[in-house]
């Protein structure tokens, strides 16, 4: 009855463990929840009262599929103004989400047998989205020994004939590491002679700390700007995530004109109000919201760090970007998916293992969450620890 695709397709398990701590937690049950891939801050203000603006304005028909005007401007100019990248408005499109612009490009790049790159651990989401396109994921495995990066040497032997693309993501989900622009540059380099496409994610891009400096992956050569397609939007930058705005953008007009006609016939636009809101969080009047939540979230990094280092037997690298700790159990139980039902089981702390980003042995702990859970919800976790260790 279902389709082959489908049947292999497995389910996110981000949002697996999420619902299944919300589903808990409406039983009564005292569950923790650090697998939440979200901010917990709301949208802006500003974003809001525009969004209130476009429907009282009327502003609720269907717009063009990749965007109407204002929005696509509004993108370009902060991929000028923010990463230098200097793109038309024809070479953006807005979709229902990055994760649905990750779903456009791989549908319509991807044929059956070509592969694509992807560093672990990755965001559930490629590998599953590149096979229900057809693709093969191809995965690179990378540790904390190299602050879980993917180096020129082992992408230069992961490439063969059939190679399509490379999948970056920088700040990266799950382990917060960040490619400087050295690191882009000596990827880049090997690229350099191929057709490989780059899918670049930089959903995390505005949550970086210690004052480090974002490097666009297309910003580092003409060379990289050519073949990369820049992947972003507002969900975790501007608490945005349940408006449903992601975009790409390429200079490669074959792509952008295929990825328009697959949405004009599976979505078309995306919400007109969405739309209008969104150009406030783009423009810069809500810059000084992400600062606010910016220096939060590095409180709670540091705090969680600190946290996580008190355990004996874990380990953890001090995330560069993003909201979660990527945390190293091979000492206490290398089983992520075993690790992470006991604690759920007996202490009510939901995380999201390691499996499910392709690396076993570790769990990723969101600190998008109050401080007082943070000191909970790692005191659940030591207490686990430790009775591992009896
Ligand atoms: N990329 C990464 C790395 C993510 O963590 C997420 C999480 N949702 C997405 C893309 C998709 O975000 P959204 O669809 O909400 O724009
Ligand atoms: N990206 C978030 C996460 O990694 C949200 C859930 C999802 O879309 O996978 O948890």
């Amino acid at each position: 009855m279902l389709s082959q695709r489908v049947q292999t397709l497995s389910e996110s398990l981000t949002i697996a463990i999420t619902t299944l701590a919300g589903e808990l937690k409406a039983q009564g049950k005292d569950v923790l929840s650090f697998s939440a891939g979200e901010p917990d801050f709301d949208t802006p203000q500003v974003i809001k009262d525009e969004a209130i603006k476009a429907i009282n304005d009327g502003f609720t028909r269907y717009t063009a599929v990749p965007g109407f005007p204002d929005l696509l401007e509004a993108i370009a100019g902060k991929l000028k103004r923010d990463n230098g990248l200097e793109y038309e408005t024809s070479d953006i499109v807005a979709s229902n989400g990055a994760k649905h612009s990750l779903f456009n490009l791989f549908q319509v790049t991807l044929d059956r047998g070509d592969e694509v790159i992807i560093p672990a651990p990755y965001w559930v989401t490629y590998p599953e989205l590149v096979k229900y396109s057809g693709g093969v994921a191809v995965i690179v495995e990378t540790d904390d020994k190299t602050n879980f990066k993917i180096t020129p040497t082992q992408l230069k032997e992961a490439i063969t004939p059939k190679t399509r693309m490379l999948v970056l993501t920088t700040p990266s989900n799950p382990t917060g590491a960040f490619y400087s622009k050295e690191e882009i540059e000596a990827l880049a380099e090997v690229l350099k002679g191929t057709e490989i496409l780059v899918a670049s994610d930089e959903m995390y891009e505005k949550l970086l700390y210690d004052g480090k400096i974002f490097t666009a992956v297309a910003s580092v050569s003409e060379d990289m700007f050519q073949r990369t397609i820049t992947i972003n939007g507002l969900s975790k930058s501007v608490a945005m995530t349940g408006w449903r705005f992601g975009y790409v953008a390429t200079p490669n007009k074959t792509l952008t004109k295929a990825m328009k006609k697959l949405q004009s016939q599976s979505t078309s636009n995306i919400s007109s109000i969405t739309q209008k809101a969104s150009i406030a969080g783009l423009d810069g009047r809500a810059d000084a919201d992400v600062r606010t939540m910016k220096i939060e979230f590095e409180k709670r990094r540091d705090l969680a760090v600190k946290l996580c280092n008190e355990i004996d037997g874990l380990s953890v690298v001090k995330p560069d970007g993003a909201f979660y700790l990527f945390i190293n159990i091979k000492d206490v139980e290398p089983d992520s998916m075993k690790f992470c039902k006991d604690l759920l089981e007996k202490k009510g702390v939901a995380v999201v293992p390691g499996l499910g980003f392709g690396s076993d042995g570790y769990f990723r702990f969101s600190f998008a969450t109050s401080e007082k859970n943070i000191i909970e919800g790692l005191k659940r976790v030591a207490e686990l620890v430790s009775e591992y260790q009896k």
